[in-house]
């Protein structure tokens, strides 16, 4: 069977913003990071600034590369994220794939915080026999009643004594604490409960 093109991956030719449209505001709250050119769909209901990225049906398919918009409308809508068709639900709850990583809680599956979106029924399956991350981990096949909208994820931009720097990694920012204004929003995430 040839491999599927899912729908959150991203294509090789499209690209994220340059760091040069952003910059730091002065607000009177304190510095906040802000695009040079602002659009009203830059940032979230919570005010978190988002990524932003070109979309383009060109260039080979990056299986390991979501793209920044269409992650965050599949995990929004509930979305599959091969098809983009609606994600499987039933009475037990709605479809999620999730594999343990190094930051699972002990508690995994459960109370797991995941950037993947969810499955139909159908992409479950293949994803199951195909994906190559798979194979590698150990990973469950989940029903989910209320998979809660948990926080982003994104380059956090921090003022030091030398200046503006980014973190290495991604950071985390639930929506429950305070929102960091130097967040630049990449990824949304759900609780697994
Ligand atoms: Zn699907």
């Amino acid at each position: 069977m040839p491999l599927l093109a899912p729908y959150v991956a991203s294509r090789s030719a499209e690209q994220p913003v340059l760091r040069s449209e952003l910059k730091i505001e002065f607000a009177p709250g304190g510095p906040r990071l802000v695009y040079r050119k602002p659009r009203p769909e830059d940032r979230d209901h919570h005010g978190n600034l988002w990524v932003r990225m070109d979309e383009s049906a060109d260039g080979r398919v990056q299986y390991g590369l979501m793209h920044v918009r269409r992650q965050r409308i599949c995990m929004e809508n509930m979305l599959c994220q091969v098809c983009g068709g609606p994600a499987g639900r039933d009475r037990d709850g709605w479809l999620f794939l999730d594999w343990r990583r190094p930051d699972s809680p002990p508690t995994w599956p459960e109370r797991s915080i995941t950037s993947m979106p969810p499955l139909c029924a159908e992409h479950a399956r293949v994803s199951v026999r195909q994906c190559p991350f798979l194979r590698r981990a150990e990973y469950a096949v989940l029903r989910v009643r209320k998979p809660r909208l948990y926080g982003v994820s994104g380059t956090l931009y921090q003022l030091t004594a030398t200046g503006w720097h980014t973190s290495d990694s991604n950071v985390l920012s639930a929506y429950g604490e305070p929102r960091l204004p130097g967040m630049l929003a990449s990824r949304l995430h759900r609780e697994l409960p």
